[in-house]
């Protein structure tokens, strides 16, 4: 059910809502769209989990391979690298994320995922595309073939990455510990997008610098004195010092970081006791830190320490906290004169107004791995919001889902059509003859 020639120009404005300009770039993409969508409907309705995403990767290793490139499987468990070479010139990478989310769909979609699957704890969960990586991979595959379609318009190494475990934040990691950047050329520069409902389909935004937040994250093993619950005198009640730390942990953000700083200190999970007469002898919690500045970020990374071993010594608790930084990441940070560069190029096939400057988001994203290698890198969002909802929206209609939501869905051909060309110019611009 794809128009494909004359109409196409007519339909997409009709989806949109947005004129665009017939280009060139268009017709290109007229000639991949079908099997791109195509693509994307399989992969969304066969999501998978963090690290294990070997069916997914498998489909891209398979569409990457026709299309000529030299493909590798299993770089760091399921990752997938394809490399175009087209003469001397720089190497850019462009990535996708692999990963499905433990999410029920309730979209009602005809094509929603109805994927059950054990996770690592054994216990059966549903399993979505809740943060729209499958129209990620479709982009890429369809970028991936026109870049192939037309190397006398660009010169030098393509490396398209795919990669597992981004919504743990240990996928890049794990490519990178695999040789990501010895075993393969490494990049000169590195682009990547993400969509969400933020904008609608048809635009894209950048943010030149800090693109979004620090991710830290940590578990607080408090240890107490178990006992009976009808004798507290004889033990150390571990809940109740866990539960004066959770209160005393909120003044980190409230009292000791400076008024205008971001940050937020959210304690995620709280366990302890098996039943109401025991007192257990430990409670286990876990936060998420999020921040923007480094120095405000070790400010807090340090106060919660200080917190836990504070409220554990002010009950007695028979030995210190044990406070485990299990995981981090660097926010992603945009070169700004690249943002600058590409903002131009991006504005020429899309049109001015549909490419806008958006401040930074708050989730995390582990993309940051390859800036950390000294890779200028460039991250911008696609806009997925249908543009009626949108406008809806704005003016005071239902709100739109956000990503990770159960009823999270793109308005595909707009936005997978506007991914492709952008993803095609930004690369043809690094890869330029
Ligand atoms: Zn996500
Ligand atoms: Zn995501």
């Amino acid at each position: 059910m794809f128009i494909r020639s004359p109409f196409t120009l007519v339909t997409f404005t009709l989806l949109t809502g947005l004129a665009f300009p017939q280009t060139s770039a268009q017709t290109e993409v007229d000639q991949v769209y079908p099997e791109a969508h195509e693509l994307y409907l399989d992969i969304h309705r066969n999501p998978e989990l963090s690290l294990h995403e070997g069916q997914t990767a498998a489909k891209l290793a398979s569409r990457l391979g026709s299309a000529g490139y030299e493909v590798r499987e299993h770089v760091g468990g399921t990752g997938v690298v394809a490399l175009l070479k087209n003469g001397a010139g720089p190497t850019v990478v462009l990535r996708t994320e692999l990963v499905a989310l433990p999410v029920e769909e309730k979209t009602g979609l005809a094509y929603a995922s109805k994927v059950r699957v054990k996770d690592a704890s054994g216990t059966e969960v549903a399993v979505m595309h809740a943060c729209g990586h499958d129209l990620h991979m479709a982009s890429l595959v369809a970028t991936a073939e026109i870049m192939a379609r037309s190397k006398d318009r660009w010169q030098g190494t393509l490396m398209l990455v795919g990669q597992p475990g981004e919504e743990g934040f240990d996928g890049a990691r794990a490519m990178m510990n695999d040789g990501l950047f010895t075993r393969f050329p490494k990049p000169d520069v590195a682009v990547a997008l993400h969509v969400s409902n933020t904008e609608p389909a048809g635009m894209v935004s950048i943010t030149p610098g800090i693109y979004n937040t620090n991710a830290d994250s940590l578990r607080i093993t408090i240890y107490g004195r178990g006992g009976h619950g009808a004798s507290p005198q004889s033990a150390i009640d571990p809940i109740v010092i866990a539960a004066r730390t959770v209160l005393a942990l909120q003044t980190i953000v409230s009292r000791e970081v400076k008024p205008g700083e971001m940050a937020v200190v959210t304690v995620g999970s709280l366990h302890a006791g098996t039943r109401d007469n025991i007192i257990p002898d430990h409670a286990e919690m876990a936060l998420t830190v999020r921040t923007r500045d480094q120095e405000i970020r070790k400010q807090v990374l340090a106060s919660i320490e200080r917190i836990a071993k504070a409220e554990a010594a002010a009950a007695g608790a028979p030995r210190e906290p044990l406070v485990e930084h299990y995981y981090g990441t660097d926010a992603v940070y945009n070169d700004p004169p690249l943002a600058e560069r590409l903002r131009v190029v991006l504005a020429e096939v899309l049109g001015k107004e549909h490419v806008i400057t958006a401040p930074p988001i708050l989730p995390s994203e582990d993309f940051s791995y390859f800036v950390a290698q000294g890779i200028p890198g460039f991250y911008f969002s696609l806009g997925g919001a249908d543009p009626q909802k949108f406008a809806q929206a704005k003016s005071g209609g239902p709100a739109l889902p956000s990503n990770h939501s159960p009823m999270f869905t793109p308005d595909v051909e707009p936005a997978l059509r506007t991914g492709i060309v952008a993803e095609v110019a930004v690369l043809r611009s690094l890869l330029k003859r």
